[in-house]
Parts: structure tokens; sequence; C-alpha cells
């Protein structure tokens, strides 16, 4: 495991090393690679390669755990993540007990949080869940394999500095637009889509970021896709 996960790291070089022309800062000499919990479950997604995207992060100590598994931490042990990514879509509840409560710690703490694709859809019936992702009516649909053209709205902000518009090929969703209290950071002018899908907010004491690209390989091996989400978690974790 730790010599693919090695080999991985070799074979992402020349990636990273072309994207450094976008400006991403590195991480700061002396400072420890940043912690990410990258939950999961409740949607079927592609376990290899999205394990292959999150491991072309070198600067990252990512761990890929169910949100059962997450939940089921010990909370001294959660907070020591600098950042929490959220792939699940869990669409019940959360009932109340332990797993609720967990999520209720979500903000209280500086850690960064991220709601990647379709975590923006998760749980449509709990307020706490919008008020994390920023949008109060989360009813939608969606439409996989579109050719879209994503728009930079925002070309000043860490996340965003330096990229211009790119072409790939994602899931879109039909849903409300990210509005009042959120910074907007890329969108999509087409019809079968919601205008606003990457912006910034801030959850009580944690920064957020919500990124609703990302259904499928046909994403991830997009470099700007890559570049976009990896600015996401130093940001949010205050390293940009
Ligand atoms: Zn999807």
């Amino acid at each position: 495991m730790f010599i693919n996960r090695s080999a991985q790291a070799v074979a992402a070089l020349p990636l990273l090393t072309s994207l450094s022309t976008f400006g991403a800062a590195p991480t700061p000499a002396g400072s420890a690679p940043l912690s990410v919990a990258v939950l999961t479950g409740g949607h079927l997604f592609d376990v290899p390669n999205f394990h292959k995207l999150f491991r072309g992060f070198s600067d990252l100590e990512v761990y890929i755990q169910t949100v059962e598994d997450f939940v089921a931490t010990p909370e001294a042990v959660r907070d020591e993540y600098d950042v929490v990514v959220f792939y699940h879509m869990l669409t019940e509840g959360p009932a109340e007990g332990r797993f609720k409560t967990a999520l209720e710690h979500l903000g209280t703490t500086r850690q960064g949080l991220v709601l990647l694709h379709h975590a923006i859809l998760a749980y449509p019936a709990w307020p706490f869940w919008s008020e994390l992702v920023g949008i109060p009516n989360r009813k939608f649909w969606f439409y996989h394999d579109q050719q879209v053209k994503v728009q930079v709205v925002d070309p000043q902000h860490p996340i965003t500095r330096g990229l211009q518009a790119w072409e790939m090929v994602d899931e879109t969703y039909t849903m409300s637009d990210a509005g009042e209290g959120n910074e907007i950071l890329l969108r999509l002018d087409q019809p079968k889509s919601m205008k606003t899908i990457g912006w910034t907010r801030r959850f009580k004491n944690a920064r957020v970021f919500c990124l609703q690209s990302g259904h499928d390989n046909q994403t991830w091996m997009n470099p700007n896709f890559r570049e976009v989400l990896h600015r996401g978690i130093l940001w949010t974790a205050h390293r940009l």
C-alpha cells in the first residue's frame, strides 16, 4: 500500500509542477502536511480513481473513510483533522443521537469544511446542513455527462487566483443558487445547471468551501478541477 502511494506521488509530480504556474502557495516551510478526512457514504463512486485523485495532493495526508466511521470516532480524534471534506450523500435524518451530535460539532472550531459535489445535497430537510451549504431550499435535479464551461467569477480569491475559464465534462445540478452570505468563485451559464458552482462562506468559526463539481473521473482528471479542490482544502485550513 505504501509502495503504491509513493508511486502515485511520483507520478503526480509533473502535474503538480505544471500547476505551480497558477500560483498556489506552497506549504510553508516547516509546517506539517494537512491532515484531511474525506467522508463518503450513501452514494456510489469510482473508488480507485477517487483515491488516486486525493493521493495526487502530495502535501496532504488524506484519510478516506465513511461518514459513519468519522462520527463514531471520539471528538478529540475528529478535531485533529485540519480539514473535513464531505463527499457523502445521506438524505435521511440525521436521527437524534451520536451521529447528529457529531455533525452539530462542525463549525465550533477552525477546522476547515469542504462540501464536494453531492454532499451539498445531503440531508435536504435538515436546516443545519442547509446553513452549512448556504442554500435554504436544496430541491434539485441532475444531468450526467454535461459539457460545461466553468467561468471564474473572482480571479482575486486565493482559490481561483490566476485561473481562466475552462471546459470539462461533469454532472450538473439544477437548484437554487448560493445567494446572500456566500462569496461566489465559479459559475456556469447554461440551462441545465445552477449558476453558482463554487463558493465560500463562514459557518460559525469555520471556513467553508462548496464545490458542486466532481461527479466522476471525467472531472477528477481535469487539472483545473484538481487545482480548485486542492486550493479549497488549503484555504479552509487557513493555509492560503
Ligand atoms: Zn454525481
